[in-house]
């Protein structure tokens, strides 16, 4: 079968989702992640929408991608105007990317409705967009927006549409199914159409509303295809844009496309998990192939079904995309991954029989307890040092007190009101006991600046180690203020970046045991 082409749109139509705002970071840790899993295209962001954007690709030019080309997103010029002077089409350029991708429309009543132009200007639009990015040496995707219901009502100016983007020599036309409201039958049609009328090759952009994503995306693919666009979980605008993490191994296992390598696949379930951590979403437990559930088996007939055949109760190897059958996982097996896992960092383990043992019963204890490694490597690490019956720390804490504080000013003041953080932190390095004060914006911040004035005297290079993320996630909602509380805390010493984990009742108490993780792991670095 013919090759197929993924193309991500996690970072832009994604991050439409209600509920997601990626950073500038967040955006590129995810490029390099789609980069593993062997995407061919990751559409960055709109340029021409706001400064961050710019600053994404701006700093993207230093990320190392050795599989996937960068894309930067945009639309056709306004209307009644030049391509030249178009300030969003001058953004793509100015990008530094060798892939742009517009998005103009397709629908002839979309453009007399909506646009408020002529079906000529429109047609206009598209063509000098196309040809102005061209001459500026780009390679040009064309997202013909609402392609499918234009082709419902006036299907022969949606093809008109793309015979305009096709001589105007854009690479691909993206057949977008807008409002995703399309059937997968319907999309054979018009696939079909759009493949008679000319060669260039097309792509399909389909979104979820009648949860019909993935089954268009595979009709489109059917009816021949080669680009697939597509956001990692099916985040995306409303209830989101096709998934890939079900359409990746659904070309791979099911229409036998070799879009990725097998040992690419083998990270989806890892890159799925990757994205909602960042995106600060709870993973989706029941989401095909890549969710907890996928291949979990409660006890009777299925397990022992699956005793006897493997994949008796299930459709494929949950090998195959990195995740797990759940009720066959043993303790042996828990050991042996966490062994892996240790080797995979990196971290040269003598930890035998008995202490591999206790630290997987530590991993088992802490998950239970609200703490999560797969995002906090280094807190991972830490709990691999710590199982070393010699391990010393580069410091231990003694005890801590945080004060909160809300007052009245003199009426004299603007702000009537002030909040107080303080916090006294006692910690041990050595044999020695530092005990310090310093106020902060917040209680978390005023116990960073405490444990850091302690800490600084021993260890002045610490000084270069900054906070640059900080997460909250309230892990059983139904109890309210008593549930348990994960935190997330990024760092960077400006070379190198790694997370940590904490996790209590108890915010303040959550926000330490990160804190002091990312310290501890940057000590142990250096010495
Ligand atoms: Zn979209």
């Amino acid at each position: 079968m013919s090759s197929v082409q993924l193309y991500d749109t996690t970072l832009r139509d994604g991050a439409q989702r209600e509920g997601i705002s990626f950073s500038v970071i967040d955006k590129l840790h995810v490029a390099q992640k789609l980069d593993e899993l062997g995407i061919h295209f990751i559409e960055g962001g709109w340029p021409g929408s706001n400064p961050k954007e710019v600053e994404f690709f701006d700093k993207a030019r230093s990320l190392n991608l050795t599989n996937s080309v960068l894309v930067a997103f945009g639309s056709t010029r306004r209307p009644k105007t030049k391509a030249e002077q178009d300030a969003n089409l001058q953004a793509l350029t100015d990008a530094g990317v060798k892939v742009a991708t517009i998005v103009g429309k397709s629908s002839a009543l979309q453009v007399t409705q909506v646009l408020e132009t002529t079906l000529d200007e429109n047609l206009g639009m598209i063509a000098d967009s196309i040809r102005y990015l061209k001459t500026k040496g780009l390679s040009v995707f064309f997202d013909a927006e609402h392609f499918f219901d234009g082709f419902k009502t006036n299907p022969d100016y949606s093809l008109r549409c793309l015979a305009v983007a096709a001589e105007a020599g854009t690479d691909c036309l993206v057949l977008c199914d807008t409002n995703g409201g399309t059937l997968p039958n319907e999309v054979t049609v018009a696939a079909k159409a759009a493949k008679k009328l000319t060669p260039v090759p097309l792509g399909i952009h389909a979104h979820n509303d009648g949860e019909l994503a993935v089954a268009n995306t595979l009709a489109a693919v059917n009816a021949g295809i080669s680009q697939v666009q597509g956001t990692i979980n099916g985040y995306g605008e409303r209830c989101g844009n096709a998934n890939l993490c079900s359409i990746i191994p659904a070309l791979k296992f099911k229409l036998g496309i070799d879009c990725v390598t097998e040992e690419q696949l083998a990270k989806l379930t890892e890159v799925s998990h990757y994205v909602s951590e960042t995106a600060n979403l709870i993973p989706d437990t029941f989401l095909p192939y890549v969710g907890s559930s996928a291949f979990s088996h409660k006890a009777g007939l299925h397990v022992s079904g699956l005793r006897k055949w493997a994949n008796s109760y299930q459709h494929i190897d949950p090998a195959q995309v990195g995740n797990q059958q759940r009720v066959l996982v043993s303790e042996l097996a828990g050991k042996g991954n966490i062994l892996y896992k240790a080797r995979e960092r990196g971290l040269d383990l003598p930890l035998r029989g008995k202490e591999a043992q206790k630290l997987l019963g530590q991993v088992k204890l802490l998950e239970s307890q609200g703490f999560q490694y797969d995002n906090a490597e280094a807190s991972f690490d830490l709990l691999v040092h710590r199982a070393k019956p010699d391990y010393q720390p580069p410091f231990e804490l003694v005890d801590f007190m945080v004060v909160v504080e809300k007052r009245r000013r003199p009426p004299t003041q603007q702000s009537l009101e002030e909040m107080l953080s303080e916090a006294m932190v006692k910690v041990r390095v050595g044999t020695e006991i530092l005990h310090t004060v310093a106020e902060g914006n917040g209680p978390v911040n005023a116990l960073d600046q405490a444990l850091r004035k302690a800490l600084l005297q021993f260890y002045p290079s610490l000084a270069q180690v900054k906070l640059v993320d900080y997460k909250v996630r309230i892990l059983e909602e139904s109890i309210g203020t008593g549930s348990q509380i994960r935190v997330l805390i990024e760092s960077s010493d400006g070379v190198e970046e790694w997370r940590t984990v904490g996790s209590s009742t108890n915010i303040i108490e959550a926000s330490w045991l990160a804190l002091a993780d990312s310290l501890e792991y940057w000590l142990l670095k250096q010495h």
